[in-house]
C-alpha cells in the first residue's frame, strides 16, 4: 500500500463515521425535542442497527490493517496525520475487542434505558429504573475489561473521559477539595444570606427567549451556526464546527436556571464552532475530552457568568426585559443572589462552592457500583447516606436524589469526575488569562472578545489535535488544583466577608 493511498483511505473511512454520528446524533435530537412520547422503540431500532453497521465498519481487519500501516509510517506522517492515527488506533484496539452483538445490544439499551429513567424519575420509582441500571453497570463492567484489562474496572472507566486519570488521584483531589471547601461552607452558614426572591418572580417564557437570544450575542455566538431548542435537560450536540446545537429548559419562576444553562451550553457551543477548519470530518474534530469540556462551559457559566463585571454588562439589558421582576434590583444584589452558597439537592443547580460535594457523592457510588461492593438496590439508601455526610441534607425523594440526573441511564459511568476538574482547569486558565491580558474592563462593557481569542488560541482550535494534558500544559502549564481552592476561598471569601 502506498501512503498516499493509505492516507485517503483513512479520510474515507473517517467521513462515514462523521455521517453515522451525524445520523444518530439528528435521531438523538429528535427524540428529545419533537418526538411524540411514544416512538422510541423504532428509534431504538434504527439506533441499533446504525451503530452494529459502524462497528462493522470500523472494527473490520481491513481498518485493523489500515492503521497498523499508517502506524508503521509514523516518521514519514505529518503531525496531524500522526494524531489521527494514533487516536482512530487506540479506540480501535478497544473498540475491536466488543462484540458486534454486544454493541449494537448496549446501544440498544441505553435507549431503553433512557427512556425508563425519565418515566422513573416522573414517577419517582426509583425500582421501574432498577432493572435497567443493573444491566448497564454489567455493560460498563464488561466494557472496562475490554478496554484495558490490566486496570481495576472503574480506573478503565475513567480513563475513558479523561485519558489518565485513575482513582487514586481522583480520591486525592477530591480530599485536598473537600479540605478547603467544607471549612468555606460552615463559615458561611453562620452568616447571613442574600435575598434571592426576586429571582422566582414570575418571568414568561417568552421573554426569557429573548433574553437567551440576547445572551448568546453577548458571548459571541452566531445564530446561523448555533441553533437554541428547548429540552427537559440543557445539553450541547456538535454535528461540525458550522452547525452547532444547545438546548435549555425555561422555568417560569426561576430566571437563573436557564440564563445560566444558556451560557453553560453557549461555552460547549464555542469549543466546538471554534476547532480548526483543517480538522473538521476527521477523528480530531472535536472537544478533546469531558475535563476540557466541561472546563470551557463552566469558564463561561461561573468565572465569567457569576462575575460582577459580566452581571454589570448586561443589567442595563436585563431590566428592559424584566421591568417589573427586577425593580428596584441593583446588578450587585443579583450577583449576590446567583452566588449564594447553601448546601442543596440539585446538582445542576448547585452554586459553584457546593457544586464539588456533588460530584463525590456520586463518584464515590460509582467506584462502589462498578467494583461490585454497592448492590443496585441499596443505591437510594447510599445516595442520601453521602448527601446527609458531605452537604449535611437530608433527600426527601428518589427523583430530587439518586434519579435526578441522566447519565447513568445513558451508560456514562465515570463521566461525573469530568465537571470537577473541568472547573479546577478553568480556575487554572483564568489566572493565565490574567496574566497575558486585562479580560475584565471589556467584560465590564459586555465585549468578551479579550476572553473569546484567548480560549481560541490556546485551547479551542486545537480541537482533539492534542492530548488533554498536552491542552492544557499548552495552555497554563501543569494541571494544579490549588489554583480552584484558591479561586474558590477568594470569591466566597470576598462575597460573604469572611
Ligand atoms: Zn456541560
Amino acid at each position: 500500500m502506498e501512503l498516499d493511498e493509505a492516507l485517503k483511505k483513512l479520510s474515507e473511512l473517517e467521513l462515514k463515521m462523521y455521517a453515522y454520528g451525524a445520523a444518530s446524533s439528528s435521531l438523538y435530537l429528535d427524540s428529545v425535542t419533537v418526538a411524540p412520547r411514544d416512538t422510541a422503540e423504532g428509534r431504538g431500532i434504527a439506533l441499533g442497527a446504525l451503530a452494529k453497521e459502524e462497528h462493522a465498519l470500523f472494527a473490520c481487519r481491513e481498518t485493523g490493517e489500515l492503521l497498523d500501516y499508517l502506524d508503521s509510517q509514523k516518521d514519514r506522517l505529518e503531525f496531524k496525520d500522526k494524531r489521527r492515527t494514533e487516536e482512530l488506533k487506540l479506540s480501535y484496539d478497544k473498540i475491536s475487542k466488543i462484540p458486534a452483538d454486544e454493541y449494537s445490544e448496549y446501544v440498544m439499551a441505553v435507549n431503553e434505558a433512557s427512556d425508563v429513567w425519565h418515566k422513573a424519575k416522573e414517577q419517582n420509582d426509583f425500582a421501574l429504573f432498577m432493572p435497567y441500571l443493573e444491566k448497564l453497570v454489567d455493560y460498563n463492567r464488561r466494557f472496562a475489561g475490554y478496554y484495558d484489562s490490566t486496570k481495576a474496572p472503574y480506573d478503565a472507566l475513567l480513563n475513558e473521559y479523561e485519558r489518565g486519570v485513575t482513582m487514586e488521584y481522583l480520591d486525592g483531589f477530591f480530599a485536598a477539595l473537600r479540605e478547603s471547601i467544607v471549612p468555606l461552607i460552615h463559615k458561611i452558614s453562620q452568616k447571613e444570606q442574600p435575598d434571592t426572591s426576586f429571582l422566582h418572580k414570575k418571568y414568561p417564557t417568552e421573554a426569557q427567549r429573548r433574553f437567551s437570544g440576547y445572551l448568546m450575542e453577548v458571548l459571541g455566538l452566531d445564530r446561523g451556526h448555533c441553533g437554541i431548542g428547548e429540552t427537559e435537560h440543557p445539553f450541547t450536540l456538535n454535528f461540525n464546527n458550522k452547525d452547532v446545537r444547545i438546548t435549555t429548559h425555561y422555568y417560569e419562576n426561576d430566571i437563573a436556571s436557564s440564563m445560566y444553562s444558556v451560557i453553560h451550553e453557549g461555552g460547549h457551543a464555542k469549543y466546538e464552532l471554534d476547532i480548526s477548519d483543517d480538522l473538521q470530518y476527521t477523528c480530531l474534530a472535536g472537544g478533546v475530552s469531558m475535563g476540557i469540556h466541561e472546563s470551557q462551559s463552566r469558564f463561561y457559566e461561573n468565572i465569567i457568568g457569576r462575575s460582577l463585571p459580566f452581571i454589570k454588562a448586561i443589567y442595563p439589558e436585563m431590566l428592559s426585559i424584566f421591568p417589573e421582576q427586577l425593580e428596584g434590583v441593583g446588578a450587585e444584589a443579583f450577583y449576590r443572589a446567583v452566588n449564594k452558597a447553601e448546601p442543596s439537592l440539585i446538582r445542576t443547580e448547585a452554586d459553584e462552592l457546593t457544586y464539588p460535594l456533588h460530584i463525590m457523592v456520586r463518584y464515590e457510588i460509582e467506584k462502589k457500583l462498578i467494583s461490585g461492593t454497592l448492590e443496585i438496590k441499596d443505591v437510594p439508601e447510599e445516595w442520601n447516606r453521602l448527601y446527609k455526610e458531605y452537604l449535611g441534607i437530608d433527600v426527601p425523594d428518589d427523583r430530587q436524589g439518586c434519579l435526578q440526573d441522566s447519565h447513568w441511564s445513558g451508560g456514562n459511568f465515570g463521566y461525573f469526575p469530568s465537571y470537577a476538574l473541568g472547573s479546577a482547569y478553568g480556575a487554572q486558565m483564568l489566572s493565565k488569562m490574567q496574566e497575558d491580558n486585562d479580560i475584565w474592563t471589556g467584560i465590564e462593557k459586555g465585549d468578551l472578545t479579550a476572553v473569546s481569542d484567548w480560549l481560541k488560541e490556546k485551547i479551542h482550535k486545537y480541537g482533539s489535535l492534542l492530548t488533554p494534558s498536552e491542552v492544557l500544559k499548552n495552555a497554563c502549564g501543569e494541571f494544579d488544583p490549588g489554583f480552584y481552592t484558591k479561586y474558590l476561598t477568594e470569591k466566597y471569601s470576598r462575597l460573604y466577608g469572611l
